[in-house]
């Protein structure tokens, strides 16, 4: 998508050789405008697919996967970070590595929202080692609900997480392949 790798280029910031800051874009700060432009792309590469539900791990997903499940016009679901009081004491639950708080984090969703019977888009900001995308993988597994797909706006192909995750037999489609951040420059793979 080349008005993404244009803000991307205008607007990231190269925090070191794995980190890359997208707060205006992505993480912090959300252009409805270019958000929903994402959506109608995953939309669009997931169209003949049947999607029932659009999932995704709160919070940075979150937009993006809604402009996605708009588009599809399906409802979205989020993963949960936290245990909250008010869960189902059924929810289906998994631990993940976060990448930038460098803690354990349990992601979750209701069996109330995710049944054997849906067809599940999963729609992610960013993939870098991929911990996070496979935890929640593992949920719509256990669910018993069909991956059709993963769907992610920033792929950083220097790390492991995209490349395992297609190697399991998902289909992980990215707007944006990032090939390197070395040197403070955001180099993109054609
Ligand atoms: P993973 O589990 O794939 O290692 O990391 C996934 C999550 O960590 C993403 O959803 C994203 O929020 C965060 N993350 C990973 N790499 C980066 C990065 O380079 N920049 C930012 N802003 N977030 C990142």
């Amino acid at each position: 998508m080349e008005i993404l790798k244009k803000r991307i280029l205008e607007e990231g910031i190269v925090v070191s050789d794995q980190v890359l800051k997208l707060d205006g874009l992505l993480n912090h700060q959300v252009d409805p405008e270019l958000t929903m432009e994402m959506g109608r792309e995953f939309a669009r590469l997931f169209a003949d697919q049947g999607v029932t539900r659009v999932v995704t791990v709160e919070s940075s997903g979150i937009a993006v996967a809604f402009a996605t499940a708009c588009e599809l016009k399906v409802p979205l679901v989020f993963a949960r970070r936290k245990k909250t009081l008010l869960a189902d004491p059924d929810a289906l639950c998994e631990r993940v590595p976060s990448f930038t708080k460098g803690i354990v984090t349990d992601i979750m969703i209701s069996r109330q929202f995710i049944s054997p019977e849906d067809k599940i888009l999963f729609i992610d900001d960013i993939i870098a080692n991929g911990d996070a995308a496979r935890g929640l993988i593992k949920i719509i597994h256990r669910s018993g609900a069909e991956l059709v797909g993963l769907g992610v706006v920033v792929e950083k192909c220097f790390e492991a997480g995209a490349r395992t995750i297609r190697e399991q037999g998902v289909r992980l489609e990215s707007l944006v392949k990032i090939k390197s951040l070395a040197g403070g420059r955001i180099e993109f793979e054609q």
